[in-house]
């Protein structure tokens, strides 16, 4: 079978990318091996932020005596959270099935692998052929090797524990540490984030990250850091023995790996194919096109920034440039992310240390650090910090940085500003929606 365009992985990229395609009028089939909706569907973001608004509850119902509601039997069901969440992504998943259908993308459930001229062999045994191809076969947690690692899940399993572990282990202090020990913890187990280096969410603003893992303290979070696993040892009770260097031994029930995440560019025939690989990604140009006639890849595969959002964006561009007759390259310009951490970070544009390393000394910052209303009723001490990084050469505000209640939801708004180079005068000039929290960015002096 042939036709325009052969997407080999339905992630949040291929999907996009394949929509689109199929708008402009091409002909495009779509390979998937596991589930349609990728990483972000099925066992990352969506999943993720569910699970986290089901754990902030455990917060919610205790701040709420303050606000005079007698709630006499706290109880939490697992399995009941566990379930819905994963009803959800069923959900979702058919949502994504039907797109693909309602744009006659044709679905192919198998492994694709890449074998030149165009030709797409399919692990069922059939060849397909695509004038152009698209890999947006997304990216695997990453396990180092370790004595005893087959014993640790990672992100793909820890949405379908059997029951809640009552002490878990996580490895690593990026995003998925940070936000997994945040749901753990607030659902009533211990947690211990063990990380290698001694500071955590490497790449995010000092003072933010400063303040999140002083809340994380302050909530019963344990953090090891400079250590380093010297083996994981089952026991016969089926907890897990951690032997470390830097830290003590210790017994957990889980022991979750987020130490990020590799492209997967095994087995798909890329050097067949002559697709250039650089450091362990696709190489790819502005367009997303890899060093292969016909052959382009989006997405985490590729290791730009691995967010889905972007992911979409490079999909929606290759598509409208080679099949819409557009001239469209992806942004990976202030690039808006957030760590869904309790309370959850968000930043858009350049850290203080990097704005000081492109514009110099002068740069200036701008912070509120203060206590939100509801959190002040509940007599919860847990301050909120928003920053401002602004250019002395011209005003303009060129990152901003938020740890507190919503943050996310604040800043997607606000990262407007940022993108258009809006100046510190014109975040005064506007008048504060009171009382929000929010209202914090244009009272900054
Ligand atoms: P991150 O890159 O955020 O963090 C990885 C962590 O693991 C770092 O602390 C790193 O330490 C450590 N690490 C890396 N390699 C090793 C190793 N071999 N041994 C021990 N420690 C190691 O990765 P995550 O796994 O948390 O998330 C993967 C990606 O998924 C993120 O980069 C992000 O792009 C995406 N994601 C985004 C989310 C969001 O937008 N909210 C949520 C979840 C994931 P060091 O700092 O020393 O390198």
């Amino acid at each position: 079978m042939s036709y325009d365009l052969v997407v080999i992985g339905a992630g949040s990229g291929g999907v996009r990318a394949a929509r689109i395609a199929a708008g402009h009028g091409a002909k495009v089939a779509i390979v998937e091996e596991f589930r349609v909706g990728g990483t972000c569907v099925i066992r990352g973001c969506v999943p993720k932020k569910l699970l986290i608004y089901g754990a902030h509850f455990a917060e919610d119902i205790e701040d709420a005596a303050r606000f005079g509601w007698d709630i006499p039997e706290r109880k939490f069901h697992w399995e009941t959270l566990r379930d819905n969440v994963l009803a959800e992504v069923d959900r979702l998943e058919g949502l994504y099935r039907q797109t693909l259908a309602n744009n006659d993308v044709d679905i192919f459930e198998a492994r694709g692998v890449l074998k030149g001229d165009g030709k797409v062999e399919l692990s069922t045994g059939e060849t397909i052929e695509g004038k152009k191809i698209l890999i947006a076969v997304g990216a695997r947690p990453n396990m180092p090797e370790i004595e005893g690692i087959e014993h640790a899940i990672s992100s793909n399993e820890v949405f379908h524990l059997e029951k809640l572990p009552k002490r878990v282990a996580i490895a690593g202090g990026g995003y998925i540490a940070n936000e997994f020990a945040g749901i753990f913890n607030e659902l009533g187990a211990r947690v211990c984030i063990i990380n290698r280096s001694d500071q955590i969410l490497r790449g995010y603003d000092e003072q933010v990250r400063d303040r999140l893992l002083q809340l994380s303290l302050t909530k019963g979070i344990v953090f090891h850091f400079n250590t380093t696993f010297e083996r994981i040892e089952k026991q016969e009770d089926g907890s897990l023995k951690l032997i470390m260097n830097g830290a003590d031994d210790m017994v957990v029930d889980q022991l979750l790996f987020a130490t990020g995440r590799k492209p997967n560019i095994e087995g798909l025939g890329l050097e067949d194919a002559g697709v250039e690989i650089e450091d362990g990604a696709i190489k790819v140009d502005d367009y997303s096109k890899t060093s292969a006639d016909n052959v382009w890849a989006v997405g985490d595969v590729t290791d730009r920034i691995q967010l889905t959002p972007v992911a979409i964006r490079e999909g929606h561009a290759f598509a409208d440039t080679e099949f819409g007759g557009m001239d469209r390259k992806a942004s990976h310009d202030c690039v808006p992310n957030a760590v869904f951490s309790h309370p959850p970070i968000a930043a858009v544009g350049l850290t203080e240390s990097q704005a000081r390393q492109k514009f110099g000394n002068e740069v200036k910052t701008y912070t509120s650090d203060f206590r939100a209303m509801k959190n002040v009723l509940a007599d919860r001490n847990e301050r909120s910090l928003y920053k401002l990084v602004v250019n002395p050469l011209n005003d303009k505000v060129v990152g901003i940085h938020m740890i507190g209640p919503e943050a996310p939801e604040i800043l997607q708004a606000a990262a407007i500003a940022v993108k258009a180079g809006l100046t510190k005068a014109q975040f005064d000039d506007t008048v504060a929606l009171h009382p929000t929290m929010a209202e914090e960015l244009v009272l900054m002096r």
